[in-house]
């Protein structure tokens, strides 16, 4: 089979001069902890794709993204892989901060966020993520709408380090207070930026974004997603990634 790879990586603002991104060429390549590289032999993945090639290193060394690839090649994993092996480091540390308050269980403070545009697809990310946190103490959680608030609320009080949401119901436990805060975010990712905007999001997400800015933590991470890379996709990259942003794409883009 044929892949084109379109292999346009670039340092969008380069303050430190080229930069250069050295792409793995397999997953043993990368410094992943051993915890993770057993969990990607379980999940079957044998070598990894190519926008996890690029995406992997430049999240784990540090940078904000703007990852264009086409749907099913990969994209997932590519942000998943990197950011739990990170976490998973201080995993003991992480579950041992959980703020806890005796009367209501744990309020929810999660140090990753990951939005995606449907039910369904927040399904798959959570699915993935359960994959890749086994035999850590990373605890995921998903929220969505058109499902019991009360189940989802009950879930994040058992603790959550790793959140995954759809825009509306995120936006709502924000607003209802008390549930949820997002100020020890460490990575937010934007999954499906282009199917979010197409549908009417793009308030919800720049609220969230504008949130998460005022965290002040210089650590903190954002990743964009998507499968194209139009004008308002490259217009929120601008106004939320850090100067610095890491652009990957991958295969036919610019449609
Ligand atoms: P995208 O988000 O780009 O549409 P997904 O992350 O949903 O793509 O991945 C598509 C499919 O490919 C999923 O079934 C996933 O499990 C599988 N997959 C991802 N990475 C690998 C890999 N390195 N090796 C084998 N299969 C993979
Ligand atoms: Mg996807």
């Amino acid at each position: 089979k044929k892949c084109c790879i379109n292999r346009l990586f670039q340092l969008n603002v380069s303050t430190e001069g080229n930069e250069q991104l050295i792409p793995i060429s397999s997953f043993d390549g990368a410094k992943l902890h051993p915890v993770m590289l057993e969990n990607i032999r379980l999940a079957g993945y044998k070598v990894p794709t190519p926008i996890q090639r690029y995406c992997i290193p430049a999240i784990l060394e540090g940078h904000d993204i703007l990852s264009c690839a086409q749907t099913g090649s990969g994209k997932t994993a590519a942000f998943l892989i990197p950011i739990l092996s990170k976490l998973m480091g201080k995993a003991k540390r992480i579950a041992a901060a959980r703020p806890y308050d005796g009367q209501r269980g744990y309020v929810a403070e999660p140090l990753v966020l990951i939005v995606a545009p449907t039910r369904e697809l927040a399904t798959q990310i959570f699915d993935e993520c359960r994959r890749f946190c086994y035999r850590s103490m990373l605890r995921p959680c998903v929220i969505y709408g058109g499902a019991d608030a009360i189940t989802q609320k009950m879930e994040l009080e058992r603790g959550c380090d790793i959140l995954v949401a759809t825009p509306g119901r995120l936006t709502d436990f924000l607003e209802r207070g008390k549930i949820l805060t997002l100020k020890r975010l460490k990575f937010v990712v934007i999954d499906e930026a282009d199917e979010m905007l197409d549908m009417g999001f793009e308030p919800q997400i720049r609220k969230i974004l504008q949130g998460t800015d005022a965290n002040e933590d210089d650590d903190q991470q954002v990743l964009m997603f998507s499968a194209t890379f139009q004008k308002p996709i490259r217009k929120l990259a601008k106004d939320f990634l850090a100067d610095a942003y890491v652009q990957i794409k991958v295969g036919r883009v610019g449609s």
